[in-house]
């Protein structure tokens, strides 16, 4: 996807390629609580997190578990209160470099074209027009959107404005691409079949992201998707369990162990 750069472009060099089992994520001992009215109110408590090169993790708990909280730190989007999320062995400042998001409500700007929602992400990084044009219809492409360039988000369904959620997110590149309840906004059918697809893209290598963090409530989605299921307790944020739903293990095991976790 990624075009030839231009001096003003502000994306830091790409490092090279993870291997395999490499880690990209890492939450050591990860606190984060919101000022309340006259205490804080602790969320996470004690996290910690590995996310390693050619996996699918799911992110798995309650609403209210602080599952969007815990994505939104391991991307950056907000400070921890206490500990550290690195990158690529990388303690972060600020955003993370190596991750994009795609949202529950697709987070679109409904006075700009599909294209130009897709090339918001290059534009903050100072990606020159033509580059992102390029990159931006690639994308679109990619998540089978051609011919949609210069509609505007009103005009499209909530299946096809989630896949501009998606081309937004993958122009970038992101190591490690984070998806916050991406299909819960959806109907069944058009839920399964975006899935489906971005499964496939995903296991076809068609995108250079290295690793996939969902987060959910829905335990058959977790099952479905994920090499791995990280749940979270509902009271302060500590991770309870961890999954690993691999190739050795039934993909339908008995949802009912989750179920009575995540209570
Ligand atoms: P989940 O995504 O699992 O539903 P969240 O991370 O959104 O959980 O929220 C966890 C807890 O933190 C909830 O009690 C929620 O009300 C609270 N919370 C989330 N965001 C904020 C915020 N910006 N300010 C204050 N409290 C918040
Ligand atoms: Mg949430």
């Amino acid at each position: 996807l990624r075009p030839a750069r231009s001096p003003r472009d502000r994306r830091p060099p790409a490092p090279p390629r993870a291997a395999d089992g490499d880690v990209l994520l890492d939450a050591g001992n990860v606190t984060k609580s919101y000022a309340g009215a006259d205490r804080e109110l602790p969320v996470l408590e004690g996290i910690d997190l590995q996310v390693r090169a050619g996996e699918v993790v799911a992110l798995l708990g309650r609403s209210g578990s602080g599952k969007s909280t815990l994505l939104r730190c391991l991307a950056g989007l907000i400070p921890v209160s206490s500990g550290t999320v690195s990158y690529r062995g990388t303690p972060l400042t600020g955003a993370n470099p190596g991750t994009a998001m795609v949202f529950q409500t697709f987070a679109l700007l409904p006075w700009l074209t599909v294209q130009q929602n897709v090339e918001l992400g290059l534009e903050a990084r100072g990606v020159g027009a033509l580059e992102r044009a390029e990159a931006a219809v690639g994308a679109i492409d990619l998540i089978g959107l051609d011919g949609f360039e210069s509609a505007y988000p009103k005009e499209l369904s909530g299946g096809m404005r989630q896949r501009v959620g998606f081309a937004r997110a993958l122009v970038v590149e992101p190591d490690v691409l984070m998806m916050d309840e991406p299909f819960s906004a959806l109907d069944v059918l058009t839920a399964e079949n975006l899935r489906g697809e971005l499964m496939e893209l995903w296991e076809s290598g068609r995108f250079p992201t290295r690793a996939i963090m969902l987060v959910t409530h829905n335990i058959e989605e977790a099952v479905l998707m994920a090499d791995r299921i990280v749940v979270l307790g509902s009271r302060p944020g500590t991770i309870r369990e961890t999954f690993e739903v691999g190739l050795e293990r039934p993909r339908q095991r008995n949802s009912a162990a989750f179920e009575e976790l995540i209570d």
